[in-house]
């Protein structure tokens, strides 16, 4: 019979204030639990589902997904002490490619953006008390670099873009 597992780490009953919503790819992972620890909190909430922030807007996922998300949403508000919202995009994201097959890897990318940013939107309308931090998650070099987002785009980058 194999020994019951206990994690090292000690308990601790204090709720988090960070909601964390990303997708549930599991490359993903350890990165985005490296970036949350050291740059956000050593402890948030965390919603992981396919596609991540996406399911923010059903217009760009589905009622169902969003539902699953504003029942969370709800529970986090209600019950735990939440001051930051975090939504974290990545490059390749199956999800994407799976909705709309076949385009080009910068027309998902544009539209990873502004479903970060219409999450963004989504949050704000229903929590405005929230700070609200965008990323996207890149792979740069073998490494996952964390790319803010603005949720206004500067009008440069709008240009540029
Ligand atoms: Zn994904």
């Amino acid at each position: 019979m194999k020994d019951t597992f206990v994690a090292t780490e000690p308990w601790n009953p204090t709720r988090p204030h960070v909601l964390v919503v990303c997708c549930s790819d599991g490359r993903f992972h350890q990165p985005i639990t490296e970036f949350v620890r050291v740059v956000v909190s050593d402890r948030s909430d965390l919603l992981a589902v396919p596609g991540g922030p996406v399911i923010l807007d059903p217009w760009a996922s589905s009622f169902d997904e969003t539902r699953v998300f504003d029942t969370a949403f709800d529970l986090f508000l209600q019950y735990h002490d939440l001051n930051q919202c975090w939504l974290i995009a990545h490059e390749g994201c199956a999800y994407y490619r799976m909705k709309q097959p076949g385009l080009t890897d910068r027309e998902y990318e544009v539209l990873q953006y502004r479903d970060l940013r219409r999450g963004a939107q989504i949050v704000a309308n229903r929590a405005p008390h929230l700070a609200i931090h965008l990323r996207f998650a890149r792979l740069v070099a073998g490494r996952i670099s964390f790319e803010e987002v603005l949720v206004e785009p500067a009008a440069r980058s709008i240009m540029h873009s």
